[in-house]
């Protein structure tokens, strides 16, 4: 019988810009995703039928949950995938605006194509994955791109020079409807400046790519939960500039070049936010080798 353990890591959006309403209702938007290396681990074995274990009681149980809708589309798809038992260890905090569910989602798809040969490019993957839900394209890949449209179109971006995060979630969760449906684009005059990060990653200018930082949904956010400004408010007065909410939210991030600075600052604010997290980005080695295989004794299994 054979396993695959897979890691799936979070994502932040270094730039998230609203352009429009669409006429089916959603929001066409820009966004710099990077993924970070706060991950959950995703173990993939044969079973008796579909069946999901988890450590954490905040995410919906079996079959609802995104990790197992992942399942049973592959087994539409492709015949030879039998019934499943997935392990979710969670790391990523639910509800966050880090796409926890969209890479458990993306993770699963990513370990059966490999585990059964199935042979799928990324491209194939990401068609797939935009069936489940906008995040899942980019959280197949990454580790840095752009996504437009529902946020499902992604183009690769240079990579990201080695940036340092502390990221604190809040105990109340938002909800990301709410955060769009409050959002009136046409009055806000302000948008973040997509280019400009994208020129900073092609040049491998981090304080540029720090500068350029911006998410149009933290006007939406903090008008719904005052707490988030509090929460990048107080980030920013522990003596970090470069402070943003993450997706609709409600984490928010600060974010450094230095380690070593970046180090001192989660000490200073793990002891106001104890559940802080300290996180750094993922580079293209760490996404080749997030699929691990293996045969029935624990013995890796050829992939090819
Ligand atoms: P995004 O940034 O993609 O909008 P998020 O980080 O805000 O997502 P998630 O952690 O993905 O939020 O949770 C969003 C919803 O998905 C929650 O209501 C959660 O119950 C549900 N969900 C389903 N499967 C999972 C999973 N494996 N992990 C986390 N949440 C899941």
């Amino acid at each position: 019988m054979k396993q695959a353990t897979v890691t799936a890591y979070a994502k932040i959006n270094l730039v998230l810009d609203v352009l429009r309403k669409r006429d089916d209702g959603y929001h066409e938007v820009a966004m710099v995703m990077q993924a970070i290396d706060l991950a959950d681990t995703i173990v993939l074995e044969e079973a008796q039928r579909n069946w999901l274990i988890t450590d954490n009681k905040h995410v919906p149980p079996n079959m609802n949950n995104l990790a197992m809708r992942a399942v049973t589309l592959m087994q539409q798809y492709f015949h030879q995938v039998p019934p499943l038992q997935v392990t979710l260890q969670k790391r990523i905090p639910v509800a966050a605006g880090l796409a926890g569910g969209s890479t458990d989602c993306a993770g699963v798809m990513l370990g059966i194509n490999q585990l059964y040969h199935l042979g799928l490019g990324l491209s194939d993957l990401e068609r797939l994955g935009a069936e489940l839900g906008s995040d899942i394209p980019f959280c197949m890949g990454g580790p840095t791109a752009l996504a437009t449209g529902r946020g499902e179109k992604i183009e690769p971006l240079p990579a990201c020079p080695d940036l340092f995060f502390v990221l604190v979630k809040p105990s109340f969760g938002v909800s990301t409807p709410k955060v769009y449906g409050n959002l009136r684009v046409a009055e806000l005059r302000e948008h973040p400046d997509v280019n400009r990060c994208i020129r900073g990653l092609e040049e491998k200018n981090a304080g540029q790519v720090l500068r350029s930082m911006g998410n149009l949904l933290e006007h939406s956010t903090f008008e719904l939960q005052p707490d988030v400004k509090k929460l990048k408010d107080s980030m920013i007065a522990c003596g970090c500039p470069h402070v943003l909410m993450s997706g609709s939210g409600p984490t928010v991030f600060a974010a450094f070049e230095e380690e070593a600075q970046a180090q001192q600052y989660y000490r200073t604010v793990s002891k106001q936010y104890p559940g802080a997290i300290f996180a750094r980005t993922v580079n293209q080695n760490l996404l080749e080798e997030r699929v691990a295989l293996y045969g029935t004794h624990g013995k890796e299994i050829s992939t090819n």
